[in-house]
């Protein structure tokens, strides 16, 4: 600990040492990016000194080896990996000092040691080094262990395991040439530059991916995943070795189906181990002057060519498919996360979410929050759910996907889960794949609650009965049925008879009450559906209903209904409280192309006017206007014959 400690100190003042020495870069976009500076250009020490260890010993390793036993070539050029893993990992500034350090620490070691010049076999790997991560470091997602994509790995497969290689075997070659260590002709050259090649790159190959994931790879497995492993790892190296025994191609082949079956099971990382494995299998033995490979070539330098060949190529598929793999089980997650993603907002929203296809059909629904309807789970078939919205409203949903509008729609009714209906509107949009997206929000309590106000805005505060704005809309509503029906509408006007007299009388919360218990009359006269009474203003009343045969005798019964109730008013000549009526009729089928607002308002007029001769006839009485065409001219009479009918005025 004390000597680390005393090494970074030692270390951090020559960095300062760098710094005050002025190594600038020049100041060009210096708002911008910080300058760096020389002591930048340095990579951090430990790692260093760590990867410089880890090249100098693996190239000596290899060459000691390839000495002591005399052969001209090596099987794995173990150098070439963690300089590539370093350069990858590193800071692209850094480059340069990791460069210079491992082409120094591969040359000094075999110069001092053991006599060699390899300078151009160390230039060699290292511009097969610089080249592939010149290519590779721009991919972080893929060098940091994020992503496994079949494009990076198939871009490792060929910038690094194909092309850089190359690099290195051609300048070996030259190396050869330079140096006079073999034939020169151009066939030896050339079998030279594939030795060459091959050795850089089963030792790309296999450790890079290694030293640049372990730690992803090395992870908790279960006790089943170690099990399988060890299995198929046995299964695996028992092939082998019979194959190896038995100079046996096929069952060396075989050895690839327990990697496939790996790598199907536990993805990428198992695979490599199951590589490793036969890596070791298949250049062990031919090492070692046994198997298939030796059975079957002229000489070991030929087993040995035909050895590797083989694994790269083995090597490339499994690496490959293992990608393409690893890239499905991602997506295939992420679109698992994606539709929980897409529940969760649907649930967030609190409103139905619908994926429809071209058909209509309701391919997925998020449910959670919508408990009032009963739709079932799953897949639901058009017809299937349009039945459960509202007869009378299915051609809006119908009509809507037929146009395929976009906007939100009119309220239309479901089925709820407790049989009655509830209020819903839609809003869809449609994907250029015909796919629609359809979120139905629940509007039943803003419906209730606007036909509460609605109420509340047609009604009159003190009687409850319709006001202007209700009679309006509901006389309209009644003229349409009796249009409909071929009925008579008849209309009626009510004043309540010297009622001023009746305030002063008994003051105006009195007759607030008397108000109300005229109202309560008026208001149960017929169904509603058919009668509509209304607080017109003050003490007068209208009442518009349809079907009445006999408006004569019906007014009648009303103003007996008044008197009825015995409301005392000794200011009236009947000492109880009276009304007047005025009586109109209309016939709606009869009047053809008439706003029905505009024929209902002239109906009121003349029964306003009849009541207004009513009054003229001493009040407590019934007038009737009987001819549309000559309103002004009959009312008199009208008035007349209903005293008569009534019986000098009064119905008693
Ligand atoms: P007529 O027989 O000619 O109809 O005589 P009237 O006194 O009923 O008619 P007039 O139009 O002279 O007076 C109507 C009275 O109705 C005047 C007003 O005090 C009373 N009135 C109007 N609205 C209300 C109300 O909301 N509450 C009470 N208590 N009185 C009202
Ligand atoms: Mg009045
Ligand atoms: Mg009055």
């Amino acid at each position: 600990m004390a000597a680390g400690a005393e090494a970074d100190g030692w270390w951090a003042g020559l960095r300062a040492r760098v710094r005050v020495a002025g190594l600038r870069a020049p100041v060009r976009g210096a708002g911008l990016r910080a300058p760096v500076r020389g002591a930048d250009l340095v990579p951090p020490l430990w790692q260093l000194i760590g990867w410089t260890a880890a090249v100098a010993s693996a190239s000596y390793l290899v060459r000691w080896l390839a000495s002591v036993d005399g052969r001209t070539f090596t099987v794995v050029w173990l150098a070439a990996a963690p300089q590539l893993v370093a350069l990858l990992t590193a800071r692209r500034r850094h480059w340069p000092v990791y460069l210079l350090a491992f082409a120094v620490t591969q040359y000094l070691p075999a110069w001092l040691l053991l006599g060699q010049h390899p300078e151009l076999a160390a230039l060699s790997t290292v511009s097969a080094v610089l080249f592939a991560a010149t290519l590779l470091h721009p991919d972080r997602d893929w060098v940091s262990g994020r992503s496994d994509s079949v494009r990076s790995w198939r871009r490792f497969v060929i910038y690094a395991v194909m092309v850089a290689p190359m690099l290195a075997g051609v300048i070996g070659a030259a190396s050869v040439l330079v140096h006079q260590q073999g034939p020169t002709d151009l066939q030896s050259l050339a079998r030279t530059a594939l030795i060459w090649y091959l050795a850089e790159a089963v030792g790309i190959a296999f450790l890079t991916p290694v030293l640049l994931r372990w730690r992803r790879y090395w992870r908790r497995y279960t006790g089943r995943q170690l099990i399988s492993t060890a299995g198929l790892t046995l299964l695996m190296l028992g092939l082998g070795a019979v194959a190896a025994s038995e100079s046996n191609f096929l069952l060396m082949f075989l050895t690839g189906v327990p990697a496939l079956l790996m790598l199907i099971e536990f993805g990428i990382a198992a695979a490599f181990w199951q590589l490793a494995v036969g890596a070791v299998i298949i250049l062990g033995t031919t090492f070692a002057g046994r198997g298939p490979f030796i059975a079957t070539a002229d000489t070991a330098t030929q087993a040995m060519i035909h050895a590797q060949a083989f694994l790269l190529a083995g090597y490339a598929m499994v690496v490959i498919v293992a990608a393409a793999l690893e890239e499905r089980n991602r997506l295939s997650a992420l679109d698992h996360v994606s539709r929980e993603i897409y529940d969760l907002v649907a649930d967030l929203t609190g409103d139905l979410v619908l994926v429809l296809d071209p058909r209509g059909d309701v391919l997925h629904h998020a449910y959670t929050g919508h408990t009032h309807l009963d739709l079932p789970q799953g897949r639901i078939s058009r017809t299937e759910w349009l039945e459960h919205v509202h007869p009378e409203d299915q051609h809006l949903i119908t009509n809507r996907m037929a146009s395929r509008s976009e906007g939100v729609s009119l309220p239309f009714r479901v089925r709820s889960r407790e049989g009655g209906w509830r209020w819903y509107v839609v809003h869809s949009r449609r994907t250029a794949h015909g796919l629609s997206a359809a979120i139905l929000r629940d509007v039943t309590l803003e419906r209730e609650m606007q036909e509460s106000l609605t109420d509340l805005a047609n009604s009159d505060a003190l009687t409850g009965l319709a006001n202007r704005r209700g009679l309006t809309q509901r006389a309209r509503e009644i003229w349409l049925r009796a249009h409909e029906l071929d009925q008579p509408l008849t209309a009626l006007f009510v004043d309540v008879d010297h009622f001023k007299a009746f305030n002063d009388e008994f003051g105006h919360q009195a007759g607030d009450a008397c108000l109300r218990d005229v109202s309560d009359v008026l208001q149960n006269l017929a169904a509603p559906e058919t009668c509509v009474a209304a607080r017109y203003g003050g003490e007068e009343f209208a009442v518009v209903l349809a079907g009445c045969d006999d408006p004569y005798t019906f007014a009648k019964g009303v103003a007996a209904a008044i008197r009825a109730l015995g409301i005392d008013h000794p200011a009236s000549p009947c000492g109880v409280l009276t009304i007047s009526i005025g009586v109109a009729t209309a016939y709606p089928r009869t009047a053809h192309g008439v706003d029905p607002d505009a024929a209902v308002g002239q109906l009121l007029e003349r029964a306003d006017q009849a009541l207004y001769v009513a009054k003229s006839q001493g009040r407590n009485a019934i007038a009737l206007a009987r001819d549309e065409a000559l309103v002004g001219e009959q009312v008199h009479r009208a008035g007349e014959e209903a005293r008569e009918a009534g019986g000098g005025g009064h119905d008693d």
